[in-house]
């Protein structure tokens, strides 16, 4: 590893929040925009309970090539409008080089999803476009792969990538994915980058994204990004493991006790 590696820990300051070396971010947002109802809806209950960005998704990675595919263009638009309405920045996921552009003029934050993770040239360009990124982790890869994959951000001179541990394929099916805790202790070991945690692809269902990020805060994590919906039953993607946003406030307050234990403090804005 040439830049993860480096000593000193990374603080990123992402319109007025920091994450990373003691801060804990709390990223909160639908799994994909669906409706301005939706995602202002969303937006402005997950501020008012203390979250520091907010996410969603416009371009969809689906299993299945029938399943909604995301907004795209008209998913940003609304990512924009939630943005002004709430002053919240934006996390949202780049599929494609081509909408790189149109995702760079709302997003805070390009997510990569955990199925590009090795798409290197989309990390390439990502790099190169130099804002921050999140990458996550891909389904069946190593903490390593993770890390090199990294590096193809941080060889572009882009130094503001943070981890995403999202849950990984084994061969227990009671859950969606296995959440690698341990993960988190060893990449900061590893990295000086800030390490987020994927609470609710892991799970697949809600009752489990609680005790799943507490453990990941009680266990060092930078953050976490979860999934939140006004009424889960009629969401259009990952409506089973999105919290409802009537119970983020209590959410937020047992996982910021959480991160306080491993000495991270949640704070949603310095400016
Ligand atoms: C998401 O965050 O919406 C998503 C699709 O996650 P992942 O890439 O981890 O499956
Ligand atoms: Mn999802």
């Amino acid at each position: 590893m040439k830049y993860a590696a480096r000593e000193e820990r990374t603080v990123l300051e992402i319109a007025g929040r920091r994450i990373g070396g003691g801060h804990f971010a709390l990223i909160a947002g639908p799994c994909t925009v669906e409706s301005r109802e939706q995602t202002l809806e969303t937006a402005c209950a997950v501020r008012d309970a203390g979250a520091t960005m907010f996410r969603g998704g416009a371009y969809k990675p689906r299993t299945s090539p029938y399943s909604f595919q995301g907004l795209g263009q008209e998913g940003l638009r609304l990512l924009a409008e939630a943005k002004r309405e709430t002053g919240l920045p934006i996390v949202t996921e780049l599929m494609d080089v081509r909408d790189l552009d149109a995702v760079l003029e709302v997003a805070d934050v390009v997510q990569i999803g955990a199925r590009n993770m090795q798409n290197y040239s989309l990390l390439t360009e990502v790099g190169r476009a130099g804002a921050p990124v999140l990458l996550k982790r891909g389904l069946s890869s190593t903490l390593e792969e993770l890390l090199m994959a990294a590096e193809y951000i941080l060889a572009e001179g882009n130094p503001a990538v943070i981890l995403c541990e999202r849950g990984i394929r084994t061969f227990e099916t009671a859950y969606r994915f296995t959440l690698d805790i341990s993960g988190v202790p060893v990449l900061k070991e590893l990295t000086h980058l800030p390490v987020v945690v994927d609470p609710s692809h892991a799970a697949g269902r809600r009752e489990l994204v609680g005790p799943l990020s507490l453990a990941a805060a009680a266990a060092g994590a930078d953050g976490v990004i979860v999934e939140v919906h006004p009424r889960p039953e009629e969401a259009i993607c990952d409506g089973p493991q999105s919290l409802r946003t009537g119970d983020f406030e209590a959410y937020a307050e047992r996982v910021r006790a959480a991160a306080a234990v491993a000495g991270n403090t949640l704070v949603e804005a310095f400016v």
